[in-house]
């Protein structure tokens, strides 16, 4: 099936005058279902309707905003597959040197705060003629007035500030065809699930929670805000939300329904060309799809309730599967690609081994409000079942033209610790695994731990030895690769250092360490706003300052000379400079002459005095 048109000759050579929605994306344009904006044009598309892409328009002046013309319905908007914040900068707001969502990795094609600009540019140039919808992630995770850690200020929802007709959250397939076809009939947009709009009033029957000013100027308020939308995300129980901003209520309707198998499945059939838009040859193709080629998406949705993450406030806790043949012929029409050299990369999702609901009672009452399914305990009503996924994996390795399929998404490896049955485990090691598996304990401390919503390291210790004693059993010779955050809230010195000595203890030096990266939509960047849990009121303890974030990353990767002397400040500053040293458990070597001496005739300030104390 041919690209969606991206230029006027390209509509004119398909008869539309007029395509029925223009969809301007952050992201270059890509023909697969790994990106969002495919997604979503596939869809509306197999409905009907005539989608052209505007795939990252320059913004310095109007002219490519009129490049496609007019549309008949309206524009779709959307940033990008990542917030556009998060793609531009790193933890620590230094600017990103390249784009992998972008031809040839070019950083900068696509401005900041996409969703914003490009309606901006849109009202500029047809001046409010045309209904605009946003999405993708960057609206979803930004719906309510939400901390936003680059200008470290509360913004309103990015529907005011956009100036948007409607925004829609999570996978949006659903709401997005209601949608259109609302539009198509004149009818208006309110009322639709997994969707937020901007009224003058609160809908009868909704609940109140506190406005963008409260939050703007009240942290125990933003908590508050932040509490009910977290517990009210649930597309069965959930409650519509409002929040008054200025002059307008936002109203966010509660999720959409998660699609069936057999929708998903419908999904994942759609006539995607499987490539980038051949005009970004010349300029090397778009490198976040070589991530993706040869992958498959088995799942949405997540109940491992990872507090770092915004998973669930994006696609829920509910988890969805696509069929055993949908994925097969996935895997079979991969074959007949050309450049498949024989390996499927991932078979995976958000969770790869999570290919049902979490209990019984998920799909009828909605996921519990109070209480997560995996911690800090695992609930009694969990079902456990991984042999299905076992299965496929088997079906699809024994596909001619298939060498060897990976699963490279995340595994929950405590659900792993769960599950009776030894046949996936037996499968996934013997054949799945490509020479390291990599899993998320994220910390060993079991203050830190509570705050991620992890589960405490007993647990990974007792995946560690099965993972070492299957290996030793089925004759391989393979790593564990243990993924971890430095200075989540809750994080003290002293955790980072507990941390470190695990490491020692363990014997692995991690190659990257991630910062804790305090992104829209999740718990832990509600608590690193607020210096409080928001869901328990407890008080969280927050790293503070630059050097503090430095050192506690310096502290996972101690082994590592160039961090040596930022190890032992941490180390003083932390009151354990009895680890500095040559002994079994030290964890750096002494300064050369021992600690930095002052300048003569300059008075140690007591700091420094207790440092040279190694107090
Ligand atoms: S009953 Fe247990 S498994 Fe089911 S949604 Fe609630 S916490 Fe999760």
């Amino acid at each position: 099936m041919p690209f969606l048109p991206t230029t006027r000759e390209e509509m004119l050579a398909r008869g539309w005058q007029k395509p029925d929605f223009i969809l301007v994306s952050g992201d270059a344009y890509v023909d697969h279902p790994s990106f969002g904006h495919a997604l979503i044009a596939r869809v509306l598309e197999a409905d009907g309707f005539k989608v052209a892409i505007l795939a990252q328009p320059r913004v310095a002046d109007l002219g490519d905003f009129y490049r496609l013309g007019e549309p008949k319905l309206g524009f779709l908007v959307a940033a990008g597959n990542i917030d556009s914040m998060v793609n531009h900068y790193t933890s620590m707001k230094r600017p990103r040197s390249s784009d992998v969502y972008s031809p040839g990795g070019k950083a900068g094609l696509r401005p900041d705060r996409a969703t914003i600009v490009y309606c901006n540019k849109i009202h500029e140039a047809f001046g409010g003629r045309y209904p605009i919808v946003i999405g993708g992630i960057e609206a979803s995770l930004r719906r309510f007035a939400h901390y936003d850690y680059w200008s470290n200020k509360v913004r309103h929802s990015v529907l005011s500030d956009a100036g948007a007709d409607l925004l829609l959250y999570g996978m949006a397939e659903r709401q997005m065809r209601q949608a259109a076809r609302r539009l198509s009939d004149g009818l208006p947009l309110e009322g639709i699930a997994g969707s937020c709009v901007l009224a003058d009033e609160m809908p009868e029957g909704a609940l109140e929670i506190p406005s963008f000013m409260a939050v703007r100027d009240s942290k125990a308020e933003y908590a508050r805000a932040f509490k009910t939308q977290y517990e009210e995300q649930d597309p069965i129980r959930g409650r519509t939300l409002c929040q008054r901003h200025e002059k307008k209520v936002l109203v966010a309707y509660p999720p959409a329904m998660p699609l069936s198998r057999q929708e998903l499945d419908e999904v994942y059939a759609l006539p995607f060309e499987r490539r980038a838009h051949p005009s970004y040859a010349v300029m090397g193709g778009v490198p976040a799809l070589k991530e993706v080629e040869w992958s498959i998406t088995a799942t949405r949705g997540c109940f491992g309730g990872c507090n770092f993450c915004a998973l669930g406030f994006h696609q829920g806790r509910i988890v969805q599967s696509r069929s055993e043949e949908s994925l097969l012929g996935e895997a079979a029409a991969l074959v007949k690609q050309k450049g498949f050299k024989g390996y499927i990369h991932d078979l995976g999702g958000p969770t790869a081994n999570f290919r049902y609901p979490a209990c019984k009672k998920q799909l009828e009452l909605g996921s519990c409000k109070h209480r997560q399914c995996l911690v800090p305990e695992p609930c009694p009503n969990l079902i456990v079942q991984e042999h299905e996924f076992a299965s496929i994996l088997r079906k699809m390795r024994g596909i001619a033209g298939i060498k060897k399929v990976f699963v490279r998404s995340g595994l929950r490896f405590d659900y792993m610790m769960l599950d009776k049955d030894e046949t996936f485990w037996r499968e996934l090691v013997e054949h799945h695994i490509s020479g390291q598996l990599k899993v998320a304990p994220e910390h060993v401390s079991p203050g830190v731990l509570r705050r991620m919503g992890k589960p405490g390291c007993a647990v990974y210790e007792a995946f560690r030895q099965k993972y070492e004693a299957m290996n030793e059993r089925l004759g391989k010779e393979q790593f564990l690769v243990p993924y971890f955050i430095s200075a989540h809230p809750g994080s003290t010195l002293k955790d980072a250092i507990e941390l470190a000595l695990y490491l020692k203890r363990i014997g692995h030096q991690p190659e990257q360490v991630q910062d804790f990266y305090p992104t829209p939509g999740t718990l832990s960047t509600a608590m690193w706003h607020t210096g409080k849990n928001p869901l328990t009121g407890e008080p969280v303890y927050i790293p503070g300052g630059e050097e503090e974030k430095l050192m506690q990353r310096a502290l996972l990767q101690f082994q590592n000379p160039l961090n040596h002397a930022l190890v032992r400040r941490a180390l003083r500053k932390a009151g354990r400079a009895d680890l500095i040293g040559y002994g079994p458990r030290c964890l750096v070597p002494p300064e050369k002459g021992g600690p930095p001496k002052l300048r003569e005739g300059k008075r140690a300030q007591p700091k420094q005095r207790r440092a040279r104390q190694g107090r």
